[in-house]
């Protein structure tokens, strides 16, 4: 094939132009007297939803049927890198069957609020689960061939005002909170393509930042590939064509062509820019084109994928014993509507039209006779006392009551937030009236995004189905009854109520603008600061079988920054079940200089284990795991100190702890003025004696307190006229002189 350079040179300004917006809502534009073929585009991210050629963007639901795989919220809990990976592959073999190019997934924002809209299409509140989940899912999809459109870059954390709100963000935040999952994704799984968001970042839109779209995805994480802004996002063509943003979808019938034309001939784009939007663009157009192939899927082979992902990845929150079920020998009654009607999705582009759904209440035959009791009904939220006491009187003749509860659909969708935290009042009374008469109730959660549940403390056990696709209902049997053993792990904090979460105060879009005042501090890095008690911790998750670590060894005592500590601990299985345990490991900092979150997640495993196996599992930690983002250098930095190793069971149970000294190598900018305090000038190791002395010398000649001197900044010492200005400034060079 001729070379892109070649290409390009043989097309009209018009063309490239045309190139640079869809034909329409999926596709880009063909020329065919140069053989450039179209490229199709579907959502994503949890499955294929590809609609007919005429289909517009807000019939969401047409769409050709597909494996509905579980969402993101769900997948998270799995903690499983491998499994992530075969959901990759799956899907791209879903997408080359169709003839699709590119999946418009995986949907990485972080949760800021427990309420954003589409939580259950994002993976997590931290940032390191997010990089390795939306990694191994891209690696996974693109090995078949297809594209991996990661998505939505960046700060799109709410909905509300999704296209016009400006996220205040400050640098280091997004740098260790808000940028780290798409850096390491761009970085390992060089996705083919970038969706950059509606919104607008510190007062810009994304789509026409310079600055995130070509200096730091393309110039600092070597992004090679084409950014397409999300769906009828652009605000102003020429400036995002000049940031970087190659190309506009959907199409809108060519509409900003006649604008980048002129502004191409008015000097006002470089040609040259355009070019290079155009060859990033045809690069994965004619990449996608060579890897087509035609092959044909099994719809069944899939579905039991999906299952398998929703039972890797269901969180076992609570169980006092009551799961599992016996198969038989007891009296098992199954309660609510989701039994036979299950929730497994959500609302908006994401939405999947399924192949097939597989109910508790059917998938249970298999195994046993339950008895059934609707409870409620879904969008009928007053309480329907016939329901009620049918499920009650139902509930009271039996040994178990399963109920399964849940979110309406309409509770959580793309396009609006959650305006609270709760269940419909109906299933809240519903639980609490069945516990009253069944001390072994069990509820079974199908809902995107963590619930309040004031009847925690009341029920035996609670499994958290999330939203797990079409295979649900199978999934959920053969987890409670043992028939495979739960193993996720939250992979975000439930709170025990709405108001205590880190954003609650600043979630508000106010002026067309909201304020991460919270910084750092989002999901467990806030409750732990706070020393917060939450319903259930990031990282939690029951077993059947129970895990014992120990021998925790580091490789080191002591390293430098640029050094690899090796960690490694010995994991048993000390129950009677084969199960699976995420071992997680987060490093503190608790005497550094600096705000620094508790602890941060900075790697985990997870380990299969039969009866009394154990397994070495082994960590390699690096410079970045030590550092954090220094808004003055602009980059990473390791603070010399000694470190914590935690090794976890979740983020609120720690069951070992080793200690390593860190030597950081990087020297701070410390240029020293007036306004640098005696504080600062004792923590300088050049310094620090003579400072000492110093102030033992001020202390005794001025009778001045030692805390006050400290807290003073050189130039007081004019104000409290212990030494004139002109001393002042000349202290302040001798200073920066012993400082070289
Ligand atoms: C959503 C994207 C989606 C696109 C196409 C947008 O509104 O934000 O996630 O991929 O529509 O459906």
């Amino acid at each position: 094939m001729q070379s892109l350079d070649t290409l390009v040179s043989q097309l009209s300004l018009e063309e490239k132009v045309a190139l640079c917006s869809g034909e329409d809502f999926w596709h880009t534009k063909s020329i065919p007297h140069v053989n450039i073929p179209s490229l199709m585009m579907c959502d994503g991210p949890h499955g294929l939803r590809k609609q007919p050629g005429d289909a517009q963007f807000l019939e969401m639901n047409d769409s050709e049927e597909a494996i509905c795989f579980p969402t993101a919220a769900t997948t998270a809990c799995s903690f499983d890198v491998q499994l992530l990976k075969r959901l990759g592959q799956a899907l791209g073999e879903e997408c080359q069957a169709e003839k699709v190019g590119l999946l418009l997934g995986p949907a990485i924002n972080i949760k800021r609020s427990p309420l954003g809209g589409r939580n259950f299409e994002y993976f997590s509140e931290d940032p390191h689960l997010t990089g390795e989940l939306a990694t191994a899912y891209i690696l996974g999809l693109q090995q078949k061939g297809v594209g991996a459109c990661l998505k939505h870059f960046a700060c799109n954390n709410q909905e509300s005002y999704r296209m016009t709100a400006s996220s205040e963000v400050d640098e280091r935040t997004l740098h260790e909170i808000y940028f780290p999952g798409f850096e390491k994704a761009i970085k390992e799984a060089k996705p083919w393509s970038v969706i950059s968001s509606y919104n607008r970042l510190n007062g810009e839109y994304v789509g026409e930042s310079y600055s995130l779209l070509t200096n730091l995805l393309r110039d600092k994480w070597g992004f090679d590939g084409f950014i397409v802004s999300d769906w009828g996002a652009v605000n102003d063509r020429v400036s995002a064509l000049k940031a970087g943003m190659d190309l506009q979808m959907p199409g809108h019938h060519g509409m900003n062509d006649d604008v980048l034309l002129k502004a191409v001939k008015h000097n006002e784009i470089d040609e040259e820019v355009l070019d290079q939007s155009v060859k990033r663009l045809l690069k994965k157009v004619f990449k996608s084109y060579e890897n087509n192939k035609q092959i044909v899927v099994s719809k069944d082979q899939h579905h039991q994928l999906a299952k398998e992902i929703a039972v890797e990845s269901a969180v076992l929150l609570k169980n006092q014993g009551g799961l599992p079920l016996k198969e038989s020998g007891n009296r098992l009654a199954f309660i609510g509507e989701f039994a036979k009607a299950p929730r497994y999705q959500g609302g908006g582009s994401s939405h999947i039209h399924p192949y097939q759904i597989d109910t508790a209440l059917e998938a249970v035959k298999g195994i046993t006779d339950v008895s059934f009791a609707q409870g409620f009904l879904l969008e009928d939220h007053p309480l329907n006392e016939r329901l009620l006491h049918q499920a009650i009187e139902l509930a009271k003749s039996c040994d178990v009551a399963v109920i399964f509860a849940g979110l309406p659909e309409s509770f959580e969708t793309e396009f609006y937030d959650r305006p609270h935290m709760k269940l419909p009042a109906v299933q809240n009374k519903l639980i609490q009236e069945v516990a009253k008469v069944q001390k072994n109730t069990v509820v079974v959660l199908h809902n995107g995004a963590p619930v309040e549940m004031p009847w925690v403390n009341e029920v035996n056990a609670i499994l958290e189905m999330y939203l797990s696709g079409e295979a649900v209902g199978e999934a959920t049997v053969d987890l409670l009854f043992g028939r495979a053993n739960p193993s996720g792990k939250l992979a975000e904090t439930f709170p025990l109520r709405l108001e205590d979460h880190p954003a609650y105060l600043s979630t508000k879009v106010v002026d067309h603008r909201v304020y991460y005042n919270e910084r750092l501090f989002v999901g467990y890095r806030y409750y732990d600061a706070r020393k917060m008690d939450v319903l259930f911790p990031f990282g939690h998750g029951c077993s059947y079988t129970t895990f014992q670590y120990d021998q925790l060894k580091l490789s080191r005592g002591q390293i430098a920054e640029d050094e690899p500590l090796v960690v490694q601990v010995n994991v048993t299985n000390t129950g009677n079940y084969f199960g699976k345990e995420v071992v997680q490991l987060y490093v503190e900092n608790p005497t550094g200089d600096t705000i620094r979150p508790v602890k941060e997640l900075r790697q985990f495993k997870k380990v299969a284990l039969s009866p009394k196996q154990t397994q070495t599992v082994t960590f390699t930690l690096t410079k970045r795991d030590f550092s954090y983002y220094h808004p003055t250098l602009h980059d990473w930095y390791v603070e010399t100190g000694e470190y914590g190793i935690l090794l976890a069971k979740s983020s609120r149970d720690i069951v070992l702890r080793g200690t390593i000294k860190v030597k950081g190598k990087t020297k701070l900018p410390t240029g020293i003025t007036a306004n640098t305090t005696f504080n600062e000038l004792i923590k300088n190791p050049k310094l620090s004696q003579m400072i000492m002395e110093l102030i033992e010398t001020m202390k005794e000649d001025y009778q001045l307190d030692i805390g006050m001197i400290q807290e003073m900044p050189i130039r007081a010492l004019a104000s409290f006229q212990v030494v004139d200005q002109e001393m002042v400034n000349r202290l302040v060079t001798i200073l920066n002189i012993l400082n070289k």
